[in-house]
């Protein structure tokens, strides 16, 4: 085959793949249970409160604070003399937050009529249940917040009618909630929840209580700013830390194992960054780059991250399951923002 053959087969190999659509999953056959993999099991201190027959539980944190799970999401209110401010509205809560701010008035004699609710950061998984609250409800959230969201023009997602740059302090009913902006972290606008009167702390997607972070670091936006966020959530005086997942709070302890956590991994990247050669994996791919860096990573995730699963198996719920990923994106950001293990051709 001559040369310019290889290119014509290869350009309509080329238009073949751009026009064929990719029906992803159609034909796959179901998983069976029995051919999953296997995972540690989940530390009961991970686990919170069973949910109710509607698939909720409703909890005081501190006197007229509580908080909605559905032991996936969470979401906050705090009940005032002039009616409710919602916290975060998780679609996968969706009516129940409504149910659940009705039972909490009913039983303490104060109205259930959410006048404020505010938004932690973008992200549909936290806010998609916005609009179930109506169009006379006051929103509120960083300005980046309200860019982001005018973006989204997603209708369950309302942009905030309030925003604010840095600080702003909320007064209703009597009560004092107090809203700062300390940089990105997970997103571009999350911001940092303070009840000084109820001493407690919502940071969502952050700490998770109990369990290592989701998929490839809770898919943070900012690596170094996500890693510099517990230090500035434990400038603020707080008992009670309201991290927007899985099914319990948190406490300054949850903080502090999970920054232990962190830093192993991140020590553990800056050893393999040095440690694993990359000899063997250029030597075996040759000129398919892709599989030499893919399998290199692979190799460095593995270093990294192989003693940090066994530390905190048993400690952080899913160590077994997330840490790899977590370490690949952490590895990333230490390579590529930091610069570590850099070389420049001499
Ligand atoms: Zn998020």
């Amino acid at each position: 085959m001559t040369s310019t053959t290889n290119r014509r087969s290869f350009l309509a190999a080329g238009a073949a793949v751009a026009a064929a659509p990719v029906v992803a999953g159609a034909l796959a056959s179901p998983a069976s249970a029995d051919e999953l993999p296997d995972y540690a099991p989940v530390p009961p201190s991970a686990l919170g409160p069973a949910v109710n027959a509607q698939g909720y539980f409703v909890g005081r944190v501190q006197k007229n604070l509580y908080w909605v799970t559905d032991s996936t999401y969470q979401a906050a209110f705090l009940t005032t003399k002039d009616g409710v401010v919602l916290f975060d509205a998780p679609p996968s809560i969706g009516q129940n937050i409504q149910r659940a701010i009705d039972q909490i008035a009913a039983e303490n004699g104060v109205s259930n009529k959410v006048t404020h609710l505010v938004y932690s950061h973008h992200h549909a998984d936290h806010l998609g249940a916005s609009s179930l609250f109506g169009k006379h409800v006051t929103r509120i959230g960083h300005t980046e917040n309200k860019r982001l969201l005018a973006r989204d023009n997603d209708p369950t997602r309302p942009v905030p009618d309030v925003t604010f740059e840095t600080r702003r302090t909320l007064h209703v009913g009597g009560e004092r909630i107090e809203l700062a902006y300390h940089g990105t972290n997970h997103t571009p606008d999350n911001i940092y929840i303070h009840f000084p009167d109820h001493d407690t702390l919502m940071l969502v997607d952050v700490m998770l209580p109990g369990w290592v972070p989701f998929d490839f670091f809770n898919i943070n936006e900012d690596v170094p700013g996500s890693i510099a966020a517990p230090a500035k959530a434990m400038a603020y005086p707080w008992k009670h830390y309201i991290g927007g997942h899985i099914g319990r709070l948190g406490t300054r302890q949850d903080m502090t194992v999970y920054r232990q956590y962190i830093d192993d991994i991140v020590a553990g990247v800056k050893l393999a960054l040095v440690n694993v050669d990359p000899t063997p994996f250029f030597v075996k791919y040759g000129n398919n780059a892709w599989a030499a860096v893919k399998e290199y990573q692979a190799a460095q995730v593995k270093y990294a991250s192989d003693p940090v699963i066994k530390k905190y198996l048993g400690v952080l719920a899913a160590a077994d399951v997330y840490t790899a990923t977590t370490t690949f994106l952490i590895l990333e950001s230490i390579r590529l923002d930091l610069g570590v293990g850099s070389q420049v051709h001499p």
